[in-house]
């Protein structure tokens, strides 16, 4: 038994060692990835439900690695919040999402909101009221094109802090769209605090809300809230016309999923909104 205890430890020792190294890889190499021009800002298209047309979209960033390839947020989102590069990362996302709004605009392709998530260390650390105004006014995007996408957890390590930021972020004129909702703590309370637009119903909801009861009542709750507070209500991972259908029919205001489009680069945004233009 001894021996046995022993090589777990081991085993463990090793497993946390590569985690580590990992980790430490992953975030020197970040560092660099910012000035080697290597993240790319992806954008996945929400449909209205109503109009059938692509109303808004997700910013999603992506990582080009040179040796690992094709690098998606979930591996690297969270270290550079450990390390506090995600202040760089979220204005360079940021930037670049109203800049291409912009240019969907003034090349008459389609008017468009961005949607851009913004992490908890963001909402600690910097002055976001003052990073949301100067990209607007640097890229003279009117302010009713960009929403920014926040957690509930991110909100919840300082309620008065977030209410008095969600205050400021309204003031500017952009929306606010609470994310992954019903995943975080006594959703309910926060609605009345919080000035939002939007929610955002989380994947996991709409995953099996075609053959699970439950998560047909669930999603039908978060929808009739919703609408009884003016909010608008996506769904997101929406991946076939059943779970479309249903939606639709449960009053969902706007689609998001790989049924409509997975994130897609700039260029091919651009071609699908063009598309559209046409019908
Ligand atoms: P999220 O904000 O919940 O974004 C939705 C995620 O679901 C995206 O993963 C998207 O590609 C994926 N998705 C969309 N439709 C479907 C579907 O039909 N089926 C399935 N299975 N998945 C779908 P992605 O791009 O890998 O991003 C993961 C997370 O990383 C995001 O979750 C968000 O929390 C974070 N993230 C991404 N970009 C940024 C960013 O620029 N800044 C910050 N702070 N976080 C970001
Ligand atoms: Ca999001
Ligand atoms: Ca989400
Ligand atoms: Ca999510």
């Amino acid at each position: 038994a001894k021996y046995l205890g022993g090589n777990n430890i081991q085993f463990y020792n090793v497993a946390l060692q590569n985690q580590t190294q990992y980790h430490m890889e992953i975030e020197g190499d970040l560092r660099k990835a910012m000035q080697n021009h290597e993240l790319e800002v992806f954008f996945q298209p929400k449909v209205n439900v109503h109009t059938k047309r692509i109303e808004s979209a997700e910013a999603l960033v992506r990582w080009r690695h040179p040796s690992r390839g094709l690098i998606s947020p979930s591996e690297f989102i969270h270290i550079a919040e450990d390390s506090g590069l995600i202040a760089e990362i979220g204005k360079f996302v940021l930037l670049k999402s109203c800049q291409q709004a912009k240019k969907w605009a003034d090349d008459d392709i389609a008017t468009i909101t961005v949607s851009v998530n913004v992490s908890a260390h963001q909402l600690r650390h910097e002055n976001l009221p003052q990073a949301v105004g100067d990209v607007l006014k640097r890229t003279k995007l009117p302010e009713n094109q960009l929403e920014l996408e926040l957690t509930e957890s991110a909100l919840m390590e300082n309620l008065s802090a977030a209410t008095a930021l969600l205050t400021k972020l309204c003031a500017l004129g952009v929306s606010i769209s609470l994310d992954d909702f019903g995943t975080g703590y006594s959703s309910l309370s926060h609605l009345k605090l919080f000035p939002v637009d939007a929610l955002k119903i989380d994947r996991s909801f709409i995953r099996d809300i075609t053959s699970k009861q439950e998560d047909e009542a669930i999603v039908n709750a978060i929808i009739v809230l919703g609408h009884s507070l003016n909010l608008k209500v996506i769904a997101e991972g929406v991946e076939n016309i059943k779970q479309l259908e249903l939606l639709e029919r449960l009053g969902c205001d706007e689609i998001q999923g790989y049924f409509i489009a997975k994130p897609l680069s700039a260029a091919d945004m651009t071609h699908m909104l063009k598309q559209q233009t046409e019908f």
